[in-house]
């Protein structure tokens, strides 16, 4: 600016705001942002509380007794927040016969022989930088803790599976639903404290949120619980068979209950807390967060939905900048092997996780991934909080999507 500008500026203010305060004052200052405050009854500690909760199961195999209390401790968890029309879905789960040879898909794809030196990953992701190799734990003798071990050993019996959901529901609109979910079941001879306790822990403390009676939305939430996510999606795979059709139909006839509300989105929470980078040229990792970790929210680029999906996403972004206290979040489009793949061609379907599945953590930046050390004590705060970010953004972003409030319920009238 040129002096002379600046000097009449210095010049002309003065007047200006002397001719201002005969103006009445301009408009009332905004309402308080309710959701500032739903986000702030997230923590650390309850977070904590709840993946620990989840670790005295082990790694909470499918088709086993181990599995079986999990799922009836959440279904105490989700009725004792207040989330008390609890449902479960019952689906047969046969595996199939083992396959010869590498590779594969489902939970445990992309790794291993010739998958592991394409350049393009799983979902269509470019790997790049130093790449170590990825693989489940099937060996119940390398979990150090015996008493662990023990717990982990009974293998997983063929034949009927559940899995849970319950409903917080829209007072204006009850027929429509976001549906947040995890998986609670896990592999590898641990705790599956990461894989899949952080997200369904996430889960559980949304649920555990939004069921304050002081809460309301407009639209419905439905907080589920997938088993069977580690065999191939089956799990999620049963719910769309199963519930597809029933979306919207007002049961009974006049009764304003809507079993199974429209669904509007599918968000998948899967591995939350773990972002330590790339693993070093020498094949070691950080033993600490990176202070610049994220949360990787991804769509499936190839989807039918795929440019709704990434309108979502950027929603979930925004509130992450607007919500998460610590980590910021960022947007992939290869969204992969996670139990949204089967709703990505009906709605707009997306997943958060700690890492990009394709590029990174199918690089083996998460080197717990599916192992012994997924366990409680293997992570730090830093670690943790990184999940609770995750947990901010969603919650931030859900309750914008459907018109959360807090205080008394409305009574009509005003
Ligand atoms: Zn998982």
């Amino acid at each position: 600016m040129r002096p002379q500008a600046l000097l009449a500026l210095f010049l002309c203010a003065p007047l200006n705001w002397a001719q201002q305060p005969a103006q009445p004052a301009a408009k009332p200052k905004d309402p308080p942002d309710p959701i500032i405050g739903l986000v702030a009854r997230l923590n650390l500690a309850a977070y904590k509380a709840t993946v620990k909760g989840l670790t005295q199961f082990g790694d909470r195999r499918q088709g086993t007794e181990r599995n079986r209390q999990a799922l009836d401790w959440i279904e105490a968890q989700l009725k004792s927040y207040g989330c008390t029309n609890t449902e479960r879905i019952k689906y047969d789960f046969q595996p199939p016969p083992p396959r010869t040879g590498a590779g594969g898909r489902g939970g445990a794809g992309g790794r291993g022989g010739a998958a592991a030196q394409s350049e393009i990953g799983p979902g269509g992701a470019r790997r790049r930088g130093v790449r170590e190799p990825e693989s489940v734990n099937n060996d119940p003798m390398k979990q150090p803790d015996e008493k662990l071990r023990a717990l982990d050993t009974p293998p997983s019996v063929a034949g009927e599976r559940e899995e849970v959901y319950c409903t917080k529901v829209g007072t204006t609109h009850p027929e429509e639903m976001y549906i947040v979910a995890g998986h609670f079941d896990g592999i590898g001879y641990g705790e599956a404290a990461n894989d899949d306790g952080s997200g369904t822990a996430l889960v559980m403390e949304l649920a555990r949120v939004f069921s304050s009676p002081d809460v309301q939305t407009d639209r419905s939430i439905r907080f589920a619980l997938w088993n069977n996510e580690e065999t191939g999606l089956n799990g999620a795979k049963a719910y769309v068979t199963q519930r597809q059709a029933l979306q919207g139909i007002e049961e009974p006839k006049g009764s304003g209950k809507y079993p199974e509300p429209k669904w509007l989105g599918m968000i998948q929470h899967d591995m939350m807390m773990f972002d330590h980078g790339m693993p070093r040229k020498d094949g070691s990792m950080s033993p600490v967060q990176r202070p610049e970790a994220d949360v990787n929210i991804e769509y499936q680029i190839t989807a039918k939905m795929a440019e709704e999906a990434m309108q979502l996403a950027r929603k979930f972004q925004f509130a992450n900048e607007k919500y998460a206290t610590d980590y910021p979040a960022n947007i992939g489009p290869h969204m992969t092997n996670t139990d949204s793949a089967p709703f990505q061609d009906i709605v707009p379907a997306i997943s958060l996780r700690e890492l990009e599945r394709g590029a990174q953590i199918g690089n083996g930046w998460d080197p717990h991934h599916h192992q012994p050390t997924d366990v409680f004590t293997t992570f730090s705060d830093d670690d943790f909080r990184l999940g609770l970010n995750a947990a901010q953004t969603t919650l931030g972003a859900i309750a914008q999507l459907t018109g959360a409030k807090t205080g008394a319920p409305a009574t009509g009238g005003n």
